[in-house]
């Protein structure tokens, strides 16, 4: 099989960048949704993902991430406020632990037993970006938490032609890869939803809702609000499909139409999956979103391109 690597958002560019060579040179797919993970966690420009994400009600820093490779094979952490590296870390806990998932203080006392260095995870930036919110819309907003309501098309808002001034939004890093020997893999990392109440996690970290996969059936990870996704396991459902029988491109349709009947949808909701089938299903990938504003990054042996989805539900 042909090596692929698929991820979401334009600054995705950075891991496939970081990843690609040595998945293309026979490198094995887990180690590169992790190295292009970490590549965008390690990048300060990227607001939503690792260091320089943007920070809850509180003010910090809190990143979730998830690693899969089969149902017996993944690993989470979430609430990582003095590592930059979730990613890593949640790899660690699936190589390391008989455990799947670590939270908090004691994912970080595991991280800190690993060895991993800490590292401030606010930057100035997402400081001031987070002052201006809590000035417009923090605590003190008779809403609430629940205020700031994030703009509609979130890859404009936070990734591509910012004003001055505009509030961030929320995305994620989702990576799925394919390598030589047809292994399939997923990754999640991502600093959640902007400004969110503190101890908030989405679904990203979650296994079946950020990340699914399983070889004998094909891989998919999600990005978008994390509430839309866990209220129908978003990556386990488009798995689910895929296995019996659907393509990648219906099983993702198929779970945006699930949420877009069964939630009140707002203006500001966007959801995206990217999906690849296994290997005895075809090889196929897709993606698709909620709304238009969505792109991936694919890198195979046509090269790396930004696309739109295959597929969008609705038309703004
Ligand atoms: N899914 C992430 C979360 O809800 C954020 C995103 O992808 O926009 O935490």
């Amino acid at each position: 099989m042909s090596e692929l690597l698929l991820s979401t958002w334009t600054f995705a560019t950075i891991a496939n960048a970081a990843a690609w060579p040595a998945l293309q040179a026979g490198g094995g797919a887990l180690d590169a949704v992790v190295a292009g993970a970490t590549a965008i966690e390690d990048d300060e420009t990227v607001d939503c993902v690792g260091v320089g994400g943007t920070p809850d009600a509180d003010g910090v820093v809190a990143l979730d991430a998830c690693v899969m490779t089969d149902p017996n094979r993944c690993g989470a952490v979430a609430d990582i406020r003095h590592y930059p590296n979730p990613t890593a870390i949640a790899r660690r806990v699936m190589e390391k632990t008989i455990h799947v998932m670590l939270v908090g203080e004691g994912a970080e006392q595991f991280a800190a037993r690993e060895g991993f260095q800490k590292r401030t995870l606010l930057t100035e930036a997402a400081r001031q970006r987070w002052l201006k919110w809590r000035q417009e819309h923090g605590p003190n907003d008779p809403n609430g938490y629940r205020g700031w309501v994030p703009p509609p098309n979130i890859e404009h808002a936070a990734h591509q032609s910012t004003e001055p001034g505009d509030p961030p939004s929320h995305d994620t890093v989702s990576l799925l890869a394919r390598d030589r020997a047809g292994t399939l893999a997923g990754a999640c990392s991502t600093s959640g939803m902007a400004f969110k109440v503190p101890g908030r996690v989405g679904d990203s970290p979650i296994i079946g809702h950020g990340v699914y996969v399983d070889q004998r059936a094909g891989a998919a990870a999600a990005t978008g609000n994390g509430e839309l996704i866990m209220g129908v396991c978003g990556s386990f459902l488009v798995v689910e499909l895929m296995r019996q029988g659907a393509g990648p491109q219906d099983a993702c349709a198929e779970v945006l139409r699930r949420i877009a009947e069964r939630f009140e949808l707002e203006r500001n909701h966007q959801v995206a999956f990217i999906a690849i089938a296994s290997q005895a299903r075809g090889g196929a990938w897709a993606s698709a979103a909620l709304r238009p504003g969505f792109v991936h990054v694919i890198s195979d042996e046509r090269g790396t391109r930004v696309e739109p989805p295959h597929f969008t539900l609705l038309k703004s």
